[in-house]
């Protein structure tokens, strides 16, 4: 998508630190880290989010979650634990409309999700 943020990071045309990548899906360090690891992974197909998954195919759905355990091993935090979020919507607070699971660790966090 021509004016999509992630989308312009996966193109390099915006700056952006590299965690993992492969043929379906790239990794980076998140501008505003909420923990001491956190890393937005992105499927390289464009959709809207969690409401758009049909717009992936099963294999490149799958290897965003396996993307997910790869960052985590890369940062370190794969034994200690970690999260991953995707927000979708409004009440969900999405600010990117691409399609990007959070990873969060390094820090024990608070039992809510919400
Ligand atoms: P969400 O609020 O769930 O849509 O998540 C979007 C995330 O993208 C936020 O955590 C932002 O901090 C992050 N973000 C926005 N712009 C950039 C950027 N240029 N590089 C890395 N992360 C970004």
């Amino acid at each position: 998508m021509e004016n999509c943020l992630f989308c312009k990071i996966i193109r390099g045309e915006i700056p952006s630190t590299k965690v993992y990548e492969d043929e379906n899906t790239y990794a980076f360090r998140d501008i505003a880290p909420q923990t001491p690891q956190h890393i937005v992974v992105v499927p390289k197909h464009h959709v809207t989010g969690m409401n758009g998954i049909d717009g992936l195919t099963d294999a490149q759905l799958a290897a965003c979650l396996r993307a997910c355990r790869e960052a985590a091993k890369i940062a370190g935090i794969d034994e200690s634990g970690y999260r991953v979020v995707t927000n979708c919507g409004d009440d969900a607070c999405q600010s990117v409309q691409h399609l990007h699971f959070h990873v969060l660790g390094g820090t024990k966090m608070k039992e809510s999700m919400a």
